[in-house]
């Protein structure tokens, strides 16, 4: 008996395993599809300046929109996208549509100050040997003014070989975007290397914004965190910013920037323009 039920057991295994590859490789496919029918869409968060309350910029996040209207989250393509190659593509598709929109929302609605445009970069991406010249073409074709757009990388990029890192932002900052470290303090960062990268931006990562208010330590970690970044003279940007509460301290804390769904969700292009017109970012609390 226990032989029989170790062996159905065996089965189940291998037929889940069968499923989840055959599930990969379907989704492969249809993400490939995807990308050849324009079903990739670009949605927009907002990135807010606490001290006035003005729409700095925004991050542009990738969402695939089926035919039938439904969003399917990064989340649940990016992994096998990375895996497959796809990404690299993909995210040459993203970096040219947010920067030829981020050019247009700057000529059509002009602020006080130009809006940033943020970009997740995967460490695929990241590797290639051509991504400075594909930066650059792509900045000369969109007319985007380089300064605004900020490369979003993570520590499992930025550690990975140091040195190609260090050479890499070296160029990608002589063409003049600037370079934000995302989800900052989920990774193993040295320290010494945030200075030696030279960045511009540094993300706290949201799970440390949600624990702002929830213990001592975690208001002591953000508060590390802040001063870090400005003793290496690094713009601050909190994501997951869900609350009053979590904006009220952030205030008291002096960071920079915020971004979470206290201030907006991810918004399409059709949305942020509404909000672009409505002048609504140059409002000032
Ligand atoms: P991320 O770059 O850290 O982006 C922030 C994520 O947090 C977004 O999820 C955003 O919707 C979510 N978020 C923002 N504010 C809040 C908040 O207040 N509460 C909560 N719970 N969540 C908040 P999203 O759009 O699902 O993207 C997830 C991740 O997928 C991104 O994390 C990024 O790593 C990756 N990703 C998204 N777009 C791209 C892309 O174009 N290329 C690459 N390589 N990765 C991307
Ligand atoms: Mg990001
Ligand atoms: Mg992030
Ligand atoms: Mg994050």
């Amino acid at each position: 008996r226990a032989k029989t039920l170790g062996k159905h057991r065996f089965e189940l295994f291998d037929h889940s395993m069968h499923d989840l590859a055959v599930g990969r490789l379907n989704l492969e496919t249809r993400l490939r599809n995807a990308l050849q029918n324009g079903e990739f869409v670009l949605h927009y968060q907002p990135i807010m300046h606490l001290a006035s309350g003005r729409l700095a910029g925004v991050e542009a996040l990738v969402r695939w929109q089926k035919p039938s209207g439904e969003l399917v989250y990064p989340g649940d393509f990016i992994q096998v996208a990375e895996d497959t190659g796809l990404i690299l593509p993909l995210g040459l598709w993203v970096l040219r549509e947010a920067c030829r929109s981020m050019a247009c929302w700057h000529e059509e609605y002009p602020g006080p100050a130009p809006l940033t445009v943020s970009i997740n970069l995967s460490a695929r991406q990241f590797a290639q040997h051509d991504l400075v010249s594909q930066v650059g073409a792509i900045i000369v074709e969109t007319g985007i003014a380089p300064a605004c757009v900020r490369l979003e990388i993570t520590e499992s990029v930025s550690m990975a070989d140091s040195e190609r890192t260090i050479a890499v932002l070296q160029q990608l900052h002589d063409l003049g975007v600037r370079i934000s470290l995302d989800d900052f303090g989920t990774g193993y960062s040295s320290l010494s290397y945030l200075h030696r990268f030279r960045l511009d931006v540094l993300k706290v990562d949201r799970s440390f914004v949600t624990q702002l208010d929830q213990c001592p330590e975690g208001l002591q970690i953000v508060q590390t965190i802040l001063s870090l970044a400005r003793n290496l003279g690094i713009e601050a940007v909190a994501e997951g910013v869900e609350t009053e509460r979590h904006l009220q301290i952030l205030q008291s804390l002096d960071c920079d920037f915020g971004q979470g769904y206290y201030f907006a969700r991810p918004l399409p292009a059709s949305a942020l323009i509404a909000l672009l017109k409505d002048g609504q970012h140059l409002n000032t609390n």
